[in-house]
């Protein structure tokens, strides 16, 4: 699944203190992928992963970041700018606002004019008219009433006339003359789009000179949206864009594909049948839910609690102090331990390798390291310099191990503590960055 994948493609990032064309590349290829799965439109999805790569690309990586969280970084601030940044809000001007619904049948136009209403009626103290002008079906008026009833606001309509315009006209003149502030015109869709119906909203359009005209599309219907935006964008210059059903299990890809295409704002959300589930737009919202980012923060968040991030700082500045001892030793194995396989670990920092190759590094033998050092005093621990010939056959004893396996134990802390003050040079520097220093 997707946060493997990423969860695979950051993992190739920790071990590297800069950001290298490669390493992004194979990063950018799983994002892209997420965003295709997303049903984000080819080009779009291909043209922002280069953008990301260009920027990430010899940034360097500030000491508190993984390189990882940079680029997740980097990725969410770049599709967050794509689906417009801020949070566009609707335009609430002239008296009354009139607010014009335009979509396809069935991509939740008459469910969001109730919403809206209720939004405005009940957040921002507003007196709404909701305008039934979908003349082709009753059951479309009657659903509009449904809709009014449950939230406590008017519906204007005029089931004998078969002329949209003058409903809308005629409804603002209702609205001027009751008081209300918000005019929310319900209009009829198609299937597909037709002339005639992009004639007929356009015609409306034209009438009532709307102060918001909204775009309600259907989340589910991926890349099919964003011809469909395009077409009632050219006839209509909308506003901005309603995306409705996020409540299903789509990704939300359609939002960037639409925003790419015409360069409108997404400004609501629907997110459930009942007349409370809108939600005001946000990028970043969304740049998360395309990215399921919250696995992937998760992710990193799992990586980084592995080791104990001022646990490494504080050994860090006791290599470079020289006081680095048997207990940090002992410490930087129980730390080891929880992350796994210590060869592993040692085959990623460049030359390390070699400075250990005679050095074995078993998993069963932690279990006498430990006793040994379990056996030293507190100030053979921090000084080991101290343990000599009668100390070392002292600390066998009491450790029930042999004093040749003592020996090999400060042969290994001199190598350990030796490699450790290489990780402070330059390309050393990987794998105290992935202890989280
Ligand atoms: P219209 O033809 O554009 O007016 O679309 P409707 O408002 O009649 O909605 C069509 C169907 O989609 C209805 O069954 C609505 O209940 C449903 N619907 C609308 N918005 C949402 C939403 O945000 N989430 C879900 N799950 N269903 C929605
Ligand atoms: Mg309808």
């Amino acid at each position: 699944n997707l946060s493997d994948k990423l969860d695979k493609a950051f993992h190739i990032l920790k071990g590297h203190g800069k950001i290298t064309e490669v390493n992004v590349a194979e990063t950018l290829k799983e994002v892209r992928r997420a965003l295709l799965d997303a049903d984000v439109n080819f080009k779009i999805a291909k043209d922002f992963t280069t953008k990301v790569k260009e920027k990430a690309i010899g940034q360097d990586v500030l000491t508190t970041l993984q390189p990882g969280q940079l680029l997740v970084k980097l990725v969410k601030d770049e599709l967050t700018e794509l689906m417009g940044g801020d949070v566009a809000g609707i335009n609430l001007s002239g008296n009354p606002s009139i607010i014009l619904m335009s979509g396809l049948q069935g991509s939740g136009k008459t469910t969001f004019s109730g919403k809206l209403a209720n939004y405005l009626l009940t957040k921002k103290n507003k007196k709404p008219l909701l305008v039934a002008c979908d003349i082709y079906r009753p059951a479309a008026i009657q659903q509009l009433y449904v809709v009014g009833d449950s939230i406590g606001v008017e519906v204007y309509s005029e089931p004998e006339n078969k002329n949209p315009v003058e409903i809308a006209q005629n409804a603002i003149k209702h609205a001027k003359a009751n008081g209300f502030n918000v005019v929310i015109v319900d209009t009829a869709g198609r299937l597909a789009v037709d002339e005639e119906m992009m004639n007929e909203i356009e015609r409306v359009h034209k009438a009532i000179q709307p102060n918001e005209t909204l775009f309600v599309v259907d989340a589910m219907t991926g890349q099919d949206a964003v011809n469909t935006a395009k077409a009632f964008n050219d006839r209509l210059n909308f506003d901005g864009v309603i995306l409705t059903k996020l409540d299903g299990d789509t990704r939300g890809g359609a939002a960037i594909s639409i925003k790419s295409v015409v360069n409108k704002p997404i400004k609501f959300v629907g997110t459930g049948e009942k007349m409370d589930a809108i939600d005001v737009f946000y990028p970043i919202r969304m740049a998360e839910r395309i990215l399921g980012m919250g696995d992937v923060v998760s992710l990193v968040e799992r990586a980084q609690e592995q080791f104990d991030e001022q646990e490494a700082r504080k050994i860090q500045k006791k290599i470079a102090k020289n006081e680095f001892g048997f207990d940090d030793f002992l410490s930087q194995i129980q730390q080891v331990k929880k992350m796994g396989n210590m060869k592993d670990l040692v085959g990623m920092i460049p030359g390390a390798s070699k400075a250990m190759k005679d050095v074995e590094i078993e998993d069963d033998a932690f279990k006498h390291i430990e006793a040994i050092i379990h056996s030293m005093t507190p100030i053979e621990r921090s000084k080991p310099a101290l343990i000599d010939v009668k100390r070392k056959a002292r600390i066998a004893k009491g450790s029930g191990t042999k004093i040749e396996q003592v020996n090999q134990l400060m042969k290994q802390f001199d190598q350990m503590s030796k490699m450790m003050k290489m990780m402070q040079g330059p390309g050393g520097k990987n794998l105290m960055k992935m202890m989280g220093g």
